[in-house]
C-alpha cells in the first residue's frame, strides 16, 4: 500500500510541520467540524473517493471503513445498484415539497417497508436521526395535549442513552458530554437504568417510583445502548418496561437509528422485542448511507390522535426536504439490497466473522468484555480509571487505528466495528489485524 501520510502524528497534532496538504489547509481555514476541539485537533484526512469499505485518501492510501461512515454505509459505498436507482429518480423527479403533494417513490417505500414494522401504518418523513426522534417525541406529546390530557408531560428514557443533538433528542440523552452545556433548557426527562435481567430490580424499583400517568412516552434504544457505550441488556426486560407504559397508557418509542436495516441479528430489534412499539425511528442505514434521511413511523392509534375539527391539532411539523424523493428512491434501492441473495449471503458472513473474531479476542489481557451482535462487534478495553466518552486514552486508540488503517471511533475504552454487509474477507482481515494491534499496544492505564 502506499503511505505517505503518518496518519497517527498527523490527527494527534505532532509533527504537523510540512505534514499539511493544500486540502488540509483550506479545511484548516474554512471548516467547523463536529464532535472536535478545533483548537488542539490535528488534521482533518482528506478523502478524494470511497469504493466498498475503502476510503482512498489524497495521496493515494486507504483505510478501511470499519464503522460505515458513522453506521449509515451498510452496502459499500459508490454502490451501483443504489447509483442506478438515484441516476433514474433525478430525471424524473428531483425535489416536491410533501405539504399538498405526494410522489411515486415515497408510496412505494410505505407499501414496501410498513409490512417490515411491527405494527406501524403511518410514514412521517424527516432529515436525520435527531429529527426522527424529535418528530416521535412531539407527536407522544401532542398526542396528549390534542386529547386536553395536560399532566401527560414527561418523557421516560433510559440512563446513558442518546438519541440525537437537537433540544428534544439531547433531553432523552443521558450522556452528559453531548448535553451539559443545555441542562437546565432541556424538556422534561426522567430515566432509569437499562434492565439487565428480566426482573432487574433496579430498573423496576425506579419504575415504580414514577408516576406512569405522567408519561406521554418511553423512547429507548432496543437491545443496545449505541453512543453511551455500547451497551447491552435484556431484551425482556425491555419488554417489561414497554407493557408497564402501555398499561398506563402511554406510547413506547423505538429509536432504530442505529438497530435498524439488518445491523444487529434481525432488519430491526424490535422483532426480536415482545411487546411491540407505537413509533419508531429510523435514520442512517435507511438509505444505504448515501442521502440524508429519517422515518418516524407512526402506529394508526397515534395517528388518528391527530384526526380533528380543530386545525391546530394537525402535526405542525415539516423540513423542506420531507420525503425529497432522491433520498426515498435511495431507501427503495436499499431494500432491494437488503433483500438480496447477495447482501444476505455477505451479511451473514459478516455477522459468523465478527463472532468467531470476539471469540478469539475474548481472553486478551487487555480485553475486559467482549461480545458480537449481529454485525456489531464490541471490544471494551481495560483500564485502571473510569472513562468518558471523548477523553484522551480513546484519542490514542483512534489514533492507532488509523495508524494501522482501520477507521474506528472508540467511545472512551470501547471499541466497536460495525463494517459496511458487503466488506470483502481482504477488507475485514485488515481490520481484524489492526483491532489486534491497538489491543496489543494500547498501553493500559
Ligand atoms: N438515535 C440513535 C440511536 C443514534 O445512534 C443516533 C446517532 N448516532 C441518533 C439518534 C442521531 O442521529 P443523527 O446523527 O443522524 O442526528
Amino acid at each position: 500500500m502506499k503511505k505517505n501520510l503518518d496518519l497517527e502524528e498527523m490527527i494527534t497534532h505532532r509533527e504537523l510541520e510540512g505534514k499539511r496538504t493544500s486540502m488540509t489547509q483550506r479545511d484548516a481555514s474554512t471548516q467547523w467540524h463536529p464532535y472536535t476541539q478545533m483548537k488542539d485537533f490535528g488534521i482533518h484526512l482528506p478523502v478524494v473517493s470511497a469504493r466498498g469499505s475503502r476510503l482512498f485518501l489524497e495521496d493515494g492510501s486507504f483505510l478501511i471503513d470499519a464503522i460505515s461512515s458513522w453506521w449509515v454505509n451498510l452496502y459499500g459505498h459508490g454502490n451501483p445498484i443504489i447509483k442506478q436507482r438515484l441516476t433514474q429518480q433525478f430525471d424524473q423527479l428531483d425535489h416536491v415539497l410533501f405539504a399538498g403533494f405526494t410522489h411515486p417513490p415515497a408510496l412505494e417505500l410505505a407499501d414496501r417497508l410498513l409490512p417490515l414494522l411491527p405494527g406501524m401504518s403511518r410514514l412521517f418523513f424527516s432529515d436525520n436521526g435527531s429529527t426522527a426522534v424529535e418528530v416521535a417525541l412531539k407527536m407522544a406529546l401532542q398526542y396528549f395535549w390534542n386529547r386536553g390530557e395536560v399532566d401527560r408531560r414527561v418523557i421516560l428514557a433510559f440512563e446513558n442513552a442518546y438519541h440525537g443533538d437537537t433540544f428534544g433528542a439531547m433531553a432523552a440523552g443521558g450522556v452528559g458530554v453531548f448535553n451539559q452545556a443545555f441542562a437546565d433548557m432541556l424538556p422534561k426527562v426522567i430515566r432509569i437504568p437499562v434492565p439487565l435481567s428480566e426482573d432487574d430490580p433496579q430498573t423496576f424499583e425506579a419504575l415504580e417510583k414514577i408516576d406512569l400517568q405522567t408519561v406521554a412516552g418511553f423512547i429507548y434504544e432496543p437491545l443496545v445502548q449505541g453512543a453511551g457505550g455500547m451497551i447491552r441488556y435484556d431484551a425482556d426486560g425491555l419488554s417489561r418496561v414497554m407493557s408497564e407504559v402501555h398499561h398506563a397508557g402511554g406510547w413506547c418509542i423505538a429509536d432504530e437509528v442505529m438497530t435498524g436495516f439488518g445491523r444487529l441479528d434481525t432488519f430491526f430489534a424490535s422483532e426480536v422485542i415482545e411487546e411491540k412499539p407505537d413509533i419508531i425511528c429510523l435514520s442512517k442505514g435507511l438509505t444505504g448511507g448515501v442521502l440524508p434521511m429519517a422515518i418516524s413511523a407512526a402506529s394508526e392509534r397515534v395517528y388518528e390522535g391527530f384526526l380533528s375539527n380543530d386545525r391546530g391539532k394537525a402535526f405542525m411539523h415539516g423540513h423542506s426536504f420531507t420525503a425529497n424523493p432522491m433520498g426515498c428512491a435511495a431507501a427503495l434501492a436499499g431494500l432491494d439490497l437488503l433483500n438480496s441473495g447477495e447482501i444476505q449471503r455477505s451479511r451473514l458472513s459478516l455477522i459468523r466473522q465478527q463472532a468467531d473474531f470476539a471469540r478469539s479476542v475474548m481472553d486478551h489481557p487487555n480485553v475486559e468484555e467482549c461480545f458480537s451482535m449481529g454485525t456489531l462487534l464490541v471490544i471494551r478495553l481495560k483500564r485502571n480509571r473510569s472513562s468518558e466518552v471523548y477523553d484522551e486514552f480513546r484519542d490514542r486508540v483512534y489514533a492507532l487505528a488509523l495508524a494501522n488503517q482501520v477507521l474506528l471511533r472508540p467511545l472512551g475504552n470501547v471499541l466497536y466495528a460495525m463494517p459496511p454487509y458487503t466488506s470483502t474477507t481482504e477488507d475485514l482481515k485488515i481490520m481484524y489485524k489492526g483491532i489486534r494491534a491497538i489491543l496489543n499496544n494500547i498501553p493500559i492505564d
